[in-house]
């Protein structure tokens, strides 16, 4: 279950982390091996790709979603993506996890696709170890050849950290992304190491702001300063702006003045699994049906 507090009291080197739930402390201490334990959890189905849909700011309609991992874990419950990313990333399980959850996505395209829904756009958060893997773009491929899914439904997120090593490489495989007919956006932005030159530089079609300029933009001139130059900044060069962490109408009142393309946040909905999903997405097909008449 959601509300299990989740402590990590100790964390020696790299690949050892320990964490424990209030019970367990309770218990004579039983430890978990993390890193087996995420190991197990590909194998056993333990992992969900959960969706939070992303609103046009014009039309109020959802017109994507980011699919957001989590893990289930059958004794501790639901653990978030903070918890294991980061060791899934050092130990090279980001690898396995990726497949699985990009061939989830593209399954559950096809599905919504089979269903009579209209084609819809998920992106896919891509991690560092992702992106330098030698194979990324071959294996997308694969996957989008075994579903089905043409490529443009697919959005990759990638931070400004990852793209400012080795601009060459970063360049030769944003284009493999890009030939495949993916999108490519820029998370977290105004989190790293900024560099307007970045924007110039590489293939960027969308912007996601990062939550901790939307959270107090309605009472924070700085803060809307910085939001509103961003997205005229990004739309003179014809770069698209989704704010990230939208939680009450004043934001969403100033992202509207300020011309901001899409929302994502918990005043919509917060990441739902993917039967939820599917109902809302049914609901905004029969809503639009209905206001055509
Ligand atoms: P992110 O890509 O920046 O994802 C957005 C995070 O903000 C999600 O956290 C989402 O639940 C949270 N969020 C969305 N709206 C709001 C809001 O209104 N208020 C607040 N307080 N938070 C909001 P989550 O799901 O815990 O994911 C955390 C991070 O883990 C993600 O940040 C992403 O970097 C990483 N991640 C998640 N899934 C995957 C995955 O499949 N692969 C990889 N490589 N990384 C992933
Ligand atoms: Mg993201
Ligand atoms: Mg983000
Ligand atoms: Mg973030």
């Amino acid at each position: 279950n959601a509300d299990v507090a989740m402590y990590r009291v100790k964390e020696h080197g790299r690949n050892n982390y320990r964490f424990y739930t209030p019970e367990m402390t309770h218990m004579a201490i039983d430890r978990l091996d993390m890193e087996g334990n995420l190991r197990r959890a590909l194998e056993r189905d333990e992992l969900q790709v959960y969706y939070q849909p992303l609103v046009d700011l014009g039309s109020g309609a959802i017109v994507g979603a980011e699919a957001l991992v989590r893990w289930s874990h059958p004794r501790i419950g639901m653990i978030q993506p903070g918890e294991f990313i980061p060791l899934a990333e050092d130990t090279g399980l980001i690898i396995p996890l990726g497949q699985l959850v990009l061939r989830r996505v593209c399954t559950d395209i096809r599905d919504w696709q089979a269903s009579g829904l209209p084609p819809i756009k998920i992106s896919l958060n891509l991690s560092a170890r992702q992106f330098r893997q030698d194979d990324l773009s071959a294996c997308i491929r694969e996957v989008l050849d075994e579903t089905g899914v043409e490529g443009r439904l697919l959005a990759f997120e990638l931070t400004e950290s990852m793209v400012m090593h080795d601009v060459e490489n970063t360049l030769d495989t944003l284009r493999e992304l890009k030939a495949l007919g993916a999108t490519i956006s820029l998370d977290d932005f105004g989190t790293g190491y900024s560099s307007l030159s970045y924007l110039k530089r590489f293939p960027i079609d969308t912007l996601k702001i990062d939550r901790s300029f939307v959270r107090d933009i309605h009472q924070d001139g700085d803060d809307a300063a910085i939001a509103h130059a961003v997205i005229a900044m990004a739309h003179k060069l014809g770069i698209k702006v989704i704010a990230e962490g939208v939680e009450c109408p004043a934001q969403l009142d100033l992202l509207r003045e300020f011309g901001c393309d899409e929302l994502q946040g918990y005043y919509f909905s917060r990441p739902v699994p993917v039967e939820e999903f599917t109902l809302m997405l049914r609901q905004a097909r029969s809503l639009a049906d209905l206001e055509r008449g």
